[in-house]
């Protein structure tokens, strides 16, 4: 017999035909005559109920049936009793494939904390929560490939060892095969990487886009997506050292179009997951209202079914980071002095800025535009006003900024000023800047961090709990 997904089963609800069903046990409850085994195999947050006849099966075999022991089922689908489930398979043989002892096994069936589980990672798999994490996951993958290709956007693989540091000064992997005792040395004492494996000094990716600026300037558009890592010493809820970044780049597009880029694609991703993951939203839906049942009520997050709706059927707000300035001094928080840092025109906005911005002033996301260039990487279209540049970020509620990006500065005598100015090696750069010399277009671009997203969509609270392998510092297990 052909073994069947059990997702397709409780969707069809066949009954009155036999199928062979393969998965690890949730659960198992002993009735009179029956044992109940909740059978999940991975294809949907819902189990399959296996009833098996004690007597036909025996207690030997049934004992062995716990949380966590892989099986395979044949039986009779027939029309469920039970009110869960308009489907149960009656057994007619079970195989054992590898038993779980209730002793040692981690995963039980009770509520473990999140903070146990990220010990677990390796199993934390196998409970609800973090299958529904998971499968939103790809879904949000599949959905940003299908949403670029049906847009004639190209998927470009930009290199993950390189050897620029556009933005990233010293916070940076650096990649090297010299010997970490006693490296060769240059004249002046410092390590000679001309004896490394490249010939020179380099590092992980912080992002891909100088490479993605390179093929926009010819195939139009494109997009990239893959790990970015980041050796900031950040021990927050929204930063990982190695995370998943999407950055379109577009020839063409100037601020404005970059916004609607943004907006349209962050939308589109939250109807996909409203489209394809119901179930999965469902589930965790359900699980934050518990995990917030004891706070007071006006801390309580929205309802995240309704949080996606409201997101999908609202404009984001878009303000200019002046008018934030101006907004944020104005607040009853600004002038009780309950923001932690300070606020004046010039200084880099906190995660506290942020979200009283889209929490409690706009009341939605809110695409902020045009920020000091004091602040911003020195590849940004610089303003007419001369004190500010075409950057935008995309703030969301809860997080902070989810998307960064900007207009590039297109005039290459503007930009190796500022490169300059900002002392970025404009020597070291003249491939970047080829695309300036040769036939320079304006063009814009964005990049977001998918865990941050994943964040959003799943309700979660912490990013090490969206990635299936977190790497933050002090800690790379697993
Ligand atoms: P933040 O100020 O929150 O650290 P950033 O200004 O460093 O962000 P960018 O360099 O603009 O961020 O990166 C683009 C996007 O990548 C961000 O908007 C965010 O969604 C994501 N991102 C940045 N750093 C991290 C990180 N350490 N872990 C996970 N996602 C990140
Ligand atoms: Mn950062």
């Amino acid at each position: 017999m052909k073994r069947e997904k059990i997702k397709q089963i409780l969707t069809d609800a066949p009954t009155g035909r036999p199928a062979l069903v393969k998965g690890w046990v949730r659960t198992k409850r002993s009735a009179k005559n029956v044992n109940f085994i909740a059978l999940n195999d991975g294809s949907t947050i819902n189990n399959l109920q296996i009833v098996a006849d004690v007597e036909r099966f025996g207690e030997e075999l049934l004992k062995d049936i716990n949380t966590g022991a892989s099986l395979a089922v044949t039986g009779m689908l027939t029309a469920s009793q039970g009110s869960g489930q308009a489907v149960e398979l009656q057994a007619d043989s079970i195989v054992i494939y590898g038993k779980a002892d209730p002793e040692k096994f981690p995963m039980q069936p009770k509520k473990h904390s999140l903070e146990f589980l990220r010990e677990q990672a390796h199993l934390r798999f196998r409970t609800a929560t973090f299958s529904a994490v998971f499968r939103i996951r790809h879904a949000m993958a599949y959905a940003i490939h299908k949403y670029f290709n049906d847009r004639g956007f190209y998927y470009l693989h930009t290199p993950i060892i390189t050897a620029s540091d556009a933005e990233g000064a010293g916070q940076m992997f650096r990649v090297t095969t010299l010997p970490a005792k006693q490296p060769p040395l240059n004249e002046g004492g410092g390590v000679d990487f001309t004896q490394d494996f490249f010939g020179r000094s380099t590092n992980l990716t912080v992002s891909g886009q100088l490479e993605g600026e390179l093929g926009a300037t010819a195939l139009g558009e494109i997009y990239t997506f893959g790990p970015t890592f980041r050796a900031e010493n950040s021990n927050t809820t929204r930063h990982l050292a190695e995370f998943w970044m999407i950055e379109p780049e577009m020839a063409f597009y100037d601020i404005h179009d970059n916004m609607d880029l943004a907006e349209d694609f962050l939308k589109f991703l939250t109807k996909y997951a409203l489209d394809n993951c119901m179930d999965d939203l469902r589930f965790l839906s359900t699980r934050l209202q518990n995990e917030e049942k004891d706070k007071p009520a006006d801390q309580r997050s929205m309802e995240l079914v309704e949080k996606l709706q409201f997101v999908l059927n609202n404009d984001f707000a878009r303000c200019t980071y002046t008018e934030a300035i101006d907004i944020l001094r104005n607040s009853k928080t600004y002038q009780k002095g309950k923001f932690q840092f300070p606020v004046e025109w010039g200084v880099d906005l906190q995660s506290e800025h942020e979200r009283y911005l889209v929490e409690k002033h706009f009341r939605k996301p809110v695409i902020l535009i045009n920020y000091p260039k004091e602040i911003k990487a020195f590849y940004m279209k610089q303003n007419a006003d001369g004190k500010t540049v075409a950057a935008m970020d995309v703030l969301f509620p809860q997080i902070g900024e989810i998307i960064g990006g900007s207009e590039r500065e297109a005039d290459y005598d503007k930009l190796t000023t500022r490169m300059a100015e900002m002392g970025v090696p404009v020597e070291e750069m003249w491939w970047y800047l080829d695309t300036r010399r040769f036939g320079t277009v304006p063009h814009a671009g964005f990049g977001l961090g998918f865990e941050r997203f994943i964040l959003f969509v799943t309700g979660m609270g912490n990013i090490r709990d969206v990635i299936a392998f977190p790497r933050t510092p002090k800690n790379a297990e697993f």
